[in-house]
């Protein structure tokens, strides 16, 4: 098992960076980093950082839909949608899927519809758009029903 201690002296604080170690190595090394601190500079603000292990990316496979960005309900492949909320007052980004011929979609957080366009100009033999280097089929950021002069 490895541990490494990592002390950086920064603003007069002492930081204590423990990587990967079990609980018990924890509070041995911070009551031991306590004991070094007191020595070196007195009573002090002490900031001590924790670090989690990262998940394994591998161990928690991504839903088949965040490769291929469509996503099927009930059967019917709806196509990922990166839409970008007009409305002022929430500006919201996400991705919604939507069926192929759907012509609005609508933001998460405030409902307001947006008018739908294809990601890239090109569309492949099924209609379908290609698709634009984030992975989308499609792009909404307009507000729907509103005509550009
Ligand atoms: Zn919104």
């Amino acid at each position: 098992m490895k541990l490494s201690i990592e002390i950086k002296h920064s603003d007069g604080k002492d930081k204590l960076h423990l990587i990967d170690p079990t609980e018990a190595v924890q509070e041995f090394a911070v009551s031991a980093f306590f004991g070094y601190c007191r020595e070196m500079n007195g009573e002090g603000t002490l900031v001590i950082q924790r670090e989690r292990p990262k998940p394994d990316e591998k161990n928690t496979p991504r839903p088949e839909w965040y490769e291929t960005g469509i996503k099927f309900k009930n059967g019917i492949p709806h196509y990922r949608t990166r839409y970008w909320c007009p409305n002022p007052n929430c500006n919201h980004s996400g991705n919604q899927y939507i069926g192929l011929h759907d012509k609005t979609t609508e933001c998460h957080e405030c409902y307001t519809v947006m008018e739908v366009n294809p990601a890239t100009r090109e569309v492949d033999e099924n209609g379908i758009p290609k698709r634009d280097r984030f992975g989308n089929f499609f792009r909404a950021e307009k507000l729907a029903g509103v005509t550009v002069s």
